[in-house]
């Protein structure tokens, strides 16, 4: 009998969807006076999309800088950790060994990152900390600047012309012998260069857009792509800058993201950062979105991908547009998957 599309997504998803970027700790930091908000509000979502791991990001609002970054870092993965223990379907994995026993066990595996270095301050041994703590994967800015480096601009030029500072390069190096990931997203365009030329291992993007579609520094070239492709990297595709026109912020515009990746460096230097942030988004009051509009961008949310409860949708145009189950497999679970095996 014939497999039918939906028993194909299935098939395809058995394993379990990963993307590895998520703003989780920071909704659970600000609503920390409610309990099992895991369950309550995110598992359906997570169940409904077959995701078996989600990279969940430590960031802290600019509101919290400097003086009490480190406190809510901690903050947030305190709550992580205590909602967690209070699921059965969920666990936090430091490993690749760790990701894969709790999909075997039905939980969702949770990989804790860090958007942006803020919380260490200036002082390297709260890395080891963090390390300790469960931080696998760090991207060293968000948007703005700070101690180690500067974040890209969200306009076509205009990102600082400077690399790294000093203690960034250390950061960088400590982060390398750790075995924890460097994440390249957000950085600007001298940072990522002085990253590669100061490190060996496969590097990530855990999420961004091609500037082919979306021309700013927040996102990557073609150069860029092809050297995370040389380094056998991975980069995950952002579902929120598909495009400046909300018109062309669809889920085909998604998918020629993954394509351009692919056909510069292979379908294995692809993979998913949703970056899902609508809910936070919504709970904005309406000055709050506007000043993002006036600092950033404004958003556009893909309207069949904007949560993960949607991922099967993307599964399902993948098969549509012609992608094998051996590269669909890869782009949803088994570059990162990769990733994690050789450097966690
Ligand atoms: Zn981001």
């Amino acid at each position: 009998m014939k497999e039918s599309i939906e028993e194909r997504i299935d098939r395809l998803e058995a394993s379990g969807i990963i993307d590895l970027h998520f703003d989780l700790p920071m909704d659970l930091y600000e609503k920390r006076d409610r309990k099992n908000l895991l369950e309550a509000e995110f598992l359906s979502e997570l169940d409904a999309g077959n995701i078996g791991a989600v990279g969940v990001a430590i960031y802290i609002e600019d509101r919290y800088l400097p003086e009490t970054a480190l406190r809510v870092a901690l903050d947030q993965i305190a709550r992580l950790y205590t909602e967690t223990a209070a699921s059965q379907r969920f666990a936090i994995c430091k490993s690749y060994h760790e990701i894969q026993k709790a999909r075997e066990a039905g939980r969702i595996g949770l990989l804790i990152t860090m958007e942006g270095v803020e919380p260490l301050g200036t002082d390297l041994d709260l890395l080891r900390v963090f390390y300790e703590l469960g931080v696998r994967s760090i991207g060293l800015t968000h948007a703005r600047s700070n101690a180690v480096g500067h974040g890209g601009a969200f306009a076509a030029t205009g990102s600082s012309p400077d690399g790294l500072t000093s203690f960034g390069r250390d950061l960088v190096r400590e982060c390398e012998r750790l075995s924890v990931i460097i994440d390249l997203a957000h950085i600007n365009p001298a940072g990522f260069n002085e990253i590669l030329s100061i490190t060996t291992k496969p590097p990530i993007v855990s999420h961004t857009n091609v500037r082919r579609y979306y021309d700013i520094e927040r996102n990557i070239s073609d150069a860029q792509i092809k050297m995370i492709g040389e380094r056998r990297g991975v980069i995950g595709v952002n579902s929120v800058l598909v495009s400046p026109r909300e018109d062309e912020s669809t889920m085909d515009r998604y998918i020629d993201h993954i394509e351009y990746i692919a056909n510069l460096i292979g379908i294995d230097g692809v993979g998913i950062g949703f970056d899902f942030f609508e809910f936070i988004y919504r709970q904005w009051p309406e000055s709050r979105q506007k000043e993002l509009a006036a600092k950033f961008t404004t958003p556009h949310f893909i309207p069949d991908l904007r949560n993960h409860a949607h991922a099967r949708n993307l599964t399902r145009r993948l098969i549509e547009r012609g992608f094998s189950d051996r590269q669909i497999m890869k782009i949803l679970r088994n570059n990162w998957l990769r990733i994690f095996e050789e450097l966690l």
